[in-house]
């Protein structure tokens, strides 16, 4: 595959969504209210992120997946047989349990269980699955992506400067910076110290980010003002001590507007990826620019289009000002200040299954109530690790009969192997082809080998 350096932008995604921010908003909101109380904040001090994917067909949208979270584990605490997440910001877990929605779609769908609320259906060569013509998906969240789109000029001339400024502080990424005294932000070595106080600007400043640069990239210059960051660049995810390997929300993002969001697996029994076709984000300060920037403009110039299944994406963007009832902004302002708030240490997953739904509770990776020797066995795996996965795949392709199987993998059985199951894709084969052939990916940390090559027998 040479790249041809063109840009290709499906004609699709030209055609605009009737989609209301606040409509988006008020509906996933609803709908977090009816989730059980375990796994929400339950100190009245403590703060989360909300992320969620919903589907839109008929002028009517429904969330098919939501999860909190704000956490993402350091590079020592990696679990080689895919048992534990290692990434639990709240846009990356709703992707991951979107992608079991999607599992659960296809089972319903080979198993002859689909009712008309199914949003898959056969393809007319009768193997491979599709999203229903009309379906459209809308990524929500409580906050602006980590990361590049993170890194904006601050309003400092507004007159709701300072309601913005507080907005910002938002997420845990935005801490208080201790080489200097001038702004808030987060500096190099991720430490916080009290009495950082914030002053205006005299010739601008930046909303600042702790997500630090991927090695080979340009680096922050950290100079004060619009000098501190560069922008445009890889980052992983911020947080303190152990670094970790996972790489911030936008530049996630940003490889799901090309490789679709179902995942790899789920391109074994689809026709085509799955693309956000909007999003939408709620009661946070962003800045519609940069986050065009990270989430593709940063893209465009050289994104190979040599591809007919993977092309690059621009969702839409909507903003409503409904803030979420948890977010680290309302939870401050409840509190007026007077003690020190901390991010919720839980996640609460959820995904559409059938007619019903799964919910789950997560801390460091693991089902929430584990005790240290339970965390080696199967009942602390969450249902989107990487281990459970792979077992779902197994059970929904054991569900087939011979032939479809042979149609879809082109051999009798699927591979043991988690590694050998993503290798049958295309999926795979264009990824590795963008980390070899385009400028923004050459730098993408890749996980070693030996965290991805568990099988079956460990799940
Ligand atoms: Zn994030």
């Amino acid at each position: 595959m040479e790249p041809n350096m063109k840009l290709v932008v499906r004609e699709e995604q030209y055609q605009r969504m009737n989609v209301d921010a606040r409509v988006i908003a008020e509906k996933v909101f609803q709908f977090y209210d009816t989730l059980p109380r375990r796994g929400k904040p339950c100190d009245p001090r403590q703060w989360t992120t909300l992320a969620s994917f919903l589907l839109v067909s008929d002028c009517d949208a429904k969330v098919v997946s939501c999860a909190t979270g704000t956490r993402c584990l350091g590079g020592s605490l990696l679990n080689k047989h895919g048992h534990r997440l290692h990434d639990s910001h709240a846009e990356v877990l709703a992707r991951r349990a979107f992608q079991r929605f999607l599992m659960s779609e296809a089972s319903r769908v080979y198993q002859h269980l689909s009712s008309p609320d199914s949003v898959l259906e056969l393809c007319a060569e009768g193997n491979k699955l599709q999203l229903k013509d009309d379906v459209k998906v809308i990524l929500f969240s409580t906050q602006t992506p980590c990361g590049d789109a993170s890194i904006y000029t601050r309003p400092d001339g507004d007159v709701h400067a300072s309601k913005k400024r507080n907005m910002s502080l938002e997420s845990d990424h935005f801490t208080k910076k201790t080489k200097s005294d001038i702004n808030f932000g987060s500096d190099n070595d991720g430490k916080s110290t009290a009495g950082a106080r914030w002053q205006p600007p005299e010739d601008g400043d930046l909303y600042r980010t702790g997500a630090k640069c991927v090695p080979g990239v340009e680096q922050d210059e950290l100079s004060p003002g619009l000098g501190y960051h560069v922008t445009g660049v890889l980052r992983t995810k911020p947080g303190r001590g152990d670094q970790t390997k996972s790489l911030s929300c936008s530049d996630k993002i940003s490889r799901w507007n090309i490789l679709g969001c179902q995942g790899c697996f789920s391109m074994l029994f689809l026709d085509k990826p799955i693309y956000i076709d909007h999003i939408v984000l709620s009661g946070c300060s962003y800045d519609q620019d940069a986050l065009r920037r990270a989430i593709y403009g940063r893209l465009s110039a050289d994104i190979s289009a040599d591809n007919q299944v993977y092309t690059l994406h621009c969702p839409e963007i909507s903003h409503s000002d409904i803030m979420f009832r948890h977010s680290k902004s309302s939870i401050e302002q409840l509190l007026g200040g007077s003690s020190k708030i901390i991010p919720c240490p839980m996640s609460l997953i959820w995904y559409k299954q059938a007619e019903d739904g799964v919910t789950e509770v997560a801390v460091n990776g693991y089902k929430q109530g584990m005790t240290k020797t339970l965390l080696t066995t199967p009942a602390a795996r969450l249902s989107i690790c990487r281990s459970s996965m792979l077992k779902e795949l197994h059970r929904i392709f054991g569900c087939m009969d011979e032939t479809r199987r042979l149609a879809l993998l082109d051999r009798r059985n699927l591979p043991r192997n988690y590694l050998e199951c993503k290798s049958l894709t295309g999926y795979s084969v264009y990824w590795n082809h963008l980390t070899k052939s385009h400028k923004q990916f050459t730098v993408w940390p890749r996980k070693e080998l030996t965290y991805s090559s568990f099988t079956l027998e460990d799940a």
